[in-house]
């Protein structure tokens, strides 16, 4: 599938919060990392956070980034092994957001000329680890996470960046998100904005943003 040239609104869905927990903040994950390697759990979450533009630029494979801070911490080094007991908890911690994934299936019946694009800040790893149990890449015609665009949310040049790789001015585009700094980046270049509050799918605002959108559209 792709962004076609009938496509007048495109809508960019962030995932964290949206589709899926967030893993690194809402699950057990870093607790079992930091058990299995014996370095201290909010250690090894510091040391994530500080490193995230690394492997969510997919300038550095989060593994990599891992090996790394674990052995700084004093822990054993990590092997081909861990790699794979890695994907297999991060996958174990992941839980989908079942209500998100079918709103964005009716949103392709509904609004046909709506272009979906995931615009998630995540590793490339994770986000393949997420697609293999959920498959939601299907629910898209673009793939814009971070790792694809090799920049970040809320940076403007990852918006314009998106824009560019869908042919869309970004006035023509929809951000949503559960982060209000990121909305906040995203609205001051002139994209409509929609929040999503403790996971609540904003229907009714999003089909009114569609709607405003499509009218401005159909009036150039
Ligand atoms: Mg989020």
């Amino acid at each position: 599938m792709s962004v076609t040239s009938r496509s007048t609104v495109a809508l960019l869905v962030d995932a964290g919060g949206v589709l899926f927990n967030n893993v690194t903040e809402e699950s057990r994950f870093i607790e079992i990392l930091a058990a299995r390697w014996k370095i201290g759990q909010q250690d090894l979450l510091v040391a994530l956070d500080s490193l995230d533009a690394a492997y969510e630029t997919d300038s550095e494979d989060v593994i990599d980034v891992l090996r790394k801070i674990v052995c700084a911490a004093g822990g054993r080094s990590l092997t081909d092994g861990d790699a794979r007991w890695l994907e297999e908890t991060y996958g174990e911690q992941v839980t989908s957001i079942a209500p998100a994934f079918e709103a964005l299936a009716a949103i392709r019946v509904d609004h046909p000329t709506v272009s979906l694009v995931l615009a998630n800040n995540e590793a490339r790893r994770w986000d393949m680890v997420k697609n293999a149990r959920f498959g939601h890449f299907a629910l898209f015609d673009r793939i814009a996470s971070s790792w694809a665009v090799g920049l970040v949310k809320p940076e403007p040049e990852y918006f314009k960046a998106v824009g560019r790789m869908i042919g869309m001015p970004l006035s023509s585009t929809i951000l949503v998100d559960d982060n209000p700094d990121v909305l906040a980046e995203a609205g001051a270049l002139g994209m409509r904005t929609v929040r999503v509050i403790d996971r609540v799918w904003p229907k009714h605002e999003l089909d009114e943003a569609i709607a405003t959108v499509q009218n401005i559209e159909s009036t150039r």
